[in-house]
This record gives C-alpha cells, sequence and structure tokens, in this order.
C-alpha cells in the first residue's frame, strides 16, 4: 500500500533521513519493517511564527516495493528528419528542440551569442571592465537570459504544459534531483552552465544542428509563408521558423515592424533593484538575530496596489549578486542571481512597477513600438546618471522613500560599482512615486524593511516583454505568417525559464500536429 502524509519537522529533522523515517513510523502507526521505503514529494519550510517548521510530504510504501520513477525521454535520431529552423537557445528554443526530435524533426538552432565558455569570458569583461559586447552578454548567448540566473523554477502556469517533464529533463542533464521535491526549486548560477552544455550535446547527438554567432537579421517570405531566415546574408531554410529570441532582441522587433508584421503592444513592468544585508532579511522572516545554518537564505515575495497600479517584487534572490544585464554600451539594466548556495551575504530583489499601454502616451508617435522605446529610453537616462561604464546610480533606500540625497552608500554586490544619484528626483512620474509608496507599505507587512543599509540600484527595465508576437489558439501559428511560429518569452506567452521551456515544448507538439 502507499499512502502520501505531511509531517512537520525542524529545519535539521527535516535535512536526515532517519528523523523523517521515524517521524513516519510515529504518524502511520506501523512497524519498521512494514515501512517498506519512503519517498520526499515536496518540502517547504512554515516561518509563520518564531518556532520555524518544515512541512515534509512524503510517500510512503507499507508491505510493498516503491515504483522507481523512470524518465525515458524519447529521443530518436532525426539526422533525416523535416528541418525546423529555431531562432535562439534560450529554454524556449532548447526545449522545442529536445520535443521536436522526440517528434522525429531536426532542429537547426541560430543564436547570435557564443558557446558557454567563451559567453563567460565576455560576462566577466562586462564585470570586471563595463565592455558590453552586444551579442554576448548575460542576456544573449547559449541558453539564453537564464544561463547565469539564479535558476529558480517555479512557476504558476502549470496549465499550459507539464513543468515535470521540463524538470525530469533538466535532471536528465545533470540538474540535482531536488529539484523535483522543492516546493521553490533552483538550481544557481554555478550549475545551469554545465546542464544547458549537455542539453547541447543531446541535441547534437540526436542529429540537431546548432550555429553560434549568427544574428538572424532577415526572414525569407514568399508571399504568406515564412521559408527561412538569413544571417549576415547566409540563409537557413526549413519546414517552419520557431521565434524564440527573448524580451531583449530588439533587432527582431524592428525587423517585424519594417515588415508590417503583426505585433501588439502589451503591459509590461519597470523599476530599481533592491538590494539587502541577507542576515536583515533572515532576521525579519526567521525572526531571529542568527539564521539557523539548516534554513536557507530568507526570501520574501511582496506586493501591492498604489495609485491603480501593481507594485511588487521580482526575481528575488536570496544569498545572491545584482549583475549588469544591458545589452547595448549606451545603456544600464539591472538584474539579479544567486548561486546554488545561496551564499553571499546581500539579498536582492527587482521592485517594479505594472505599466500599462495608456501610461505612455508621450510616446504615441512610436504606435506599437511605444513600451520598446519607452524602455530603452529609461535605460539610456540610467546610463547618463550613473558612473563611468556600468557604474549604476544608487541610493540608500530610506533616502529614496524620503527624497534625500545619499551622501554615501553602502557595500554591495554588484560588480561594476555604484555612484549616488538622487533616484527619486529623476525616475517618471508614475513609477518613481508609486515605488516610495511601496516600500512603505512593504515595512508594514515587514517590519525593518525600509532601512538605510538597502540601496536602490537603477533600472530593472527587462522583466517581460513590452511586445506581443500574436499567434493563432489553434495552432500556434502567427495569424498573418504561415509557419512562424513566436515562441517564449520574447513572443509574450512566457515569464521565465520554466514557463518558457513548456512553451517551446508546446509549440514543437504544434508543429507536429500539423504534420509538417
Ligand atoms: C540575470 C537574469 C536572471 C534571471 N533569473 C531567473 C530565474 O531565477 N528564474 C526564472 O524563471 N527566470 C529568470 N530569468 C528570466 C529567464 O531567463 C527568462 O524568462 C527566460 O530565459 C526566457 O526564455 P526564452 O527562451 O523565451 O528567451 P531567452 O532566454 O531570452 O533566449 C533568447 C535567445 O535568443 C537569442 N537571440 C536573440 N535575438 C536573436 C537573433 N536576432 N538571432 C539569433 N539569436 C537571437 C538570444 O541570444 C538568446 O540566447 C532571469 C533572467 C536574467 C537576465
Amino acid at each position: 500500500m502507499r499512502q502520501e502524509i505531511n509531517l512537520v519537522l525542524s529545519p535539521k529533522e527535516a535535512t536526515e533521513e532517519e528523523s523523517i523515517r521515524n517521524a513516519a513510523l510515529k504518524a502511520l502507526h506501523i512497524s519498521n519493517e512494514e515501512l517498506t521505503a519512503i519517498k520526499v514529494v515536496r518540502k517547504s519550510i512554515d516561518a509563520r511564527n518564531r518556532r520555524i517548521k518544515m512541512n515534509v510530504r512524503i510517500e510512503a510504501f507499507i508491505n510493498e516495493k516503491p515504483l522507481q520513477h523512470e524518465f525515458n525521454p524519447a529521443f530518436k535520431n532525426c539526422s533525416n528528419g523535416k528541418r525546423i529552423i529555431i531562432v535562439g537557445s534560450g529554454p524556449a528554443g532548447l526545449f522545442a528542440a529536445l520535443r521536436l526530435i522526440e517528434l522525429g524533426y531536426k532542429p537547426i538552432i541560430l543564436e547570435r551569442g557564443k558557446k558557454i565558455k567563451e559567453r563567460k569570458r565576455d560576462i566577466a569583461l562586462l564585470n570586471r571592465e563595463s565592455i558590453v559586447d552586444e551579442d554576448s552578454n548575460y542576456a544573449f548567448g547559449e541558453g539564453g537570459a537564464g544561463t547565469f540566473s539564479d535558476g529558480k523554477l517555479y512557476t504558476r502556469s502549470t496549465k499550459r504544459g507539464s513543468v515535470r517533464s521540463i524538470l525530469d529533463l533538466l535532471i536528465f542533464h545533470g540538474a540535482d534531483a531536488t529539484i523535483g521535491i522543492d516546493a521553490h526549486p533552483h538550481i544557481g548560477t554555478n550549475k545551469l552552465p554545465r546542464i544547458i552544455q549537455q542539453i547541447r550535446e543531446t541535441i547534437l547527438h540526436y542529429g540537431g544542428e546548432f550555429y553560434f554567432e549568427q544574428r538572424v537579421d532577415d526572414f525569407i517570405i514568399k508571399g504568406k509563408e515564412i521559408r527561412g531566415v538569413k544571417s549576415q546574408g547566409i540563409s537557413f531554410e526549413g519546414e517552419a521558423v520557431i521565434l524564440a529570441t527573448g524580451h531583449s532582441a530588439r533587432n527582431i522587433y524592428e525587423l517585424l515592424h519594417q515588415k508590417d508584421i503583426l505585433m501588439e503592444a502589451k503591459a509590461f513592468a519597470m523599476g530599481v533593484r533592491i538590494e539587502h544585508p541577507q542576515e536583515i532579511i533572515d532576521s525579519i522572516q526567521y525572526h531571529c538575530t542568527i539564521r539557523d545554518s539548516y534554513l536557507p537564505a530568507a526570501s520574501y515575495s511582496l506586493v501591492r496596489q498604489v495609485e491603480g497600479r501593481g507594485v511588487y517584487s521580482f526575481c528575488m534572490c536570496p544569498g545572491g549578486f545584482i549583475v549588469p544585464a544591458a545589452t547595448s554600451p549606451d545603456e544600464i539594466v539591472v538584474n539579479g542571481m544567486s548561486p546554488s548556495m545561496r551564499n553571499s551575504k546581500y539579498a536582492n530583489s527587482g521592485m517594479v512597477v505594472q505599466i500599462n499601454i495608456e501610461d505612455l502616451h508621450e510616446y504615441k508617435e512610436y504606435g506599437v513600438m511605444a513600451g520598446l522605446k519607452y524602455q530603452q529610453h529609461l535605460e539610456q537616462m540610467t546610463f547618463r546618471n550613473g558612473g563611468q561604464g556600468q557604474v549604476a546610480p544608487a541610493q540608500r533606500m530610506e533616502d529614496f522613500v524620503r527624497g534625500r540625497v545619499s551622501n554615501s552608500l553602502p557595500d554591495t554586490s554588484y560588480h561594476p560599482g555604484i555612484i549616488s544619484s538622487p533616484l527619486h528626483m529623476w525616475l517618471p512620474e508614475h513609477i518613481g512615486p508609486r515605488l516610495q509608496e511601496g516600500f512603505k507599505a512593504f515595512d508594514k507587512k515587514m517590519r525593518g524593511y525600509l532601512t538605510n543599509e538597502a540601496v536602490i540600484l537603477g533600472i530593472e527595465s527587462r522583466t517581460s516583454s513590452p511586445l506581443r508576437i500574436p499567434r493563432d489558439k489553434e495552432n500556434l501559428q502567427h495569424p498573418q505568417i504561415h509557419n512562424l511560429y513566436p515562441a517564449g518569452e520574447g513572443a509574450g506567452y512566457a515569464g521565465g525559464i520554466i514557463s518558457a521551456a513548456i512553451d517551446g515544448q508546446r509549440i514543437a507538439e504544434a508543429i507536429a500536429k500539423r504534420a509538417l
């Protein structure tokens, strides 16, 4: 017999197999011999009270052997399969490719950035010397925007596909099996690159093709049908084109716009990145002065409506680093990541304000491109308010809320450095004041959150795409261009690693369904 039960344990007990087993025996009132095996299904922290507890859900096998969870992807040799062009090797592109291989199609992946090894060098240069390579940075390159990230795998989009199948594929390619158990799983920037490289190996092994440093700059369209793409004059043709270029691919949006290919403006969000000493967040969330060594670095998730717009924390990275995520040398964009141990002394999070289409009336002349132009304008303005290169404009949190210039700044994890700047004066009207109000409200939820020991950095602007590339509900093709399949975050159909990967899989299945 199998039975799922919930156990409430201390953080230490939750890490010990014997303690979990003993607690299960007690809860089930059975003997040691009867309990054949236990399997942890889920772990989550309950930090509502002073005594922190762990909720551990287990599957208990009573007088029965556990079934092995076997995951055998049905990859087959696709060398002679029909060619499907995939633009972009982010999660949407890679998971579309893996699924296409299972379905017998041959994925041809074009990526503007470099392979992970070379990309790492460019990222080191970006951090050390503020050199922004427009094709190889935190957004562009093998594995897409998620490669050097926190690797948080939490998503709300369970309906759209199988989260489990994405986690299984990640585990199959080297991720720790605990990602299948934790309530809020994450991989860490030190481990993700190897997994992405393994995925590349699988795709190549089964007959797919990769072309790096190929920035797609034109489409091959005959009548109303796409036949392929061009990169610096070289043509790549196939039965269909999956456009999985992410939300930073401005040249692709410009190209679609020039060619009168339908896009839609959509709401997005922008704001700042905030960094606290991790100790402060731990002490607030765990009600302690020093964190129990069995507990992970604490995180938070905050949301508030201010004057009709959502103000919320985004991509919180406990024990993490703030990184320069610009894709052009004349802009500053910040984002966050953390290593698998989440052991830096800082906690950072995006703090953003929802931007609706009607907020952009000053950009009306740009039509559907208004959001993109606004985003670009703010990134350039942030650059002008910063120091040399990628040195980001920053302000202590309380100073920002009270409208004071910061005479000094705290230490930060942001490698290129920070310079004091009155963000309260130059952030746009519909962002700055809402953030000030939001911070005050968040301090009521998390006493001690509003502090001058925290610093805010400009600007967190790439939370999601300001545009949607539409597609038919039925067959997921672009409604105007036959065989063009917009996918992932850049198309406006995903937000985050898991949902982009699921979207890629769905597109592959839609292609196979049409039996192209
Ligand atoms: C620093 C950072 C941390 C993040 N942390 C997390 C996290 O912890 N959890 C999470 O869920 N999400 C996180 N994200 C967001 C996540 O990475 C994205 O949601 C996800 O990668 C989107 O996947 P995608 O495949 O749609 O697009 P992308 O990952 O953006 O991939 C698009 C790819 O297309 C390529 N490309 C663009 N234009 C062209 C062109 N013209 N020709 C050829 N190739 C092109 C790009 O180089 C890129 O590799 C983070 C992002 C960043 C930048």
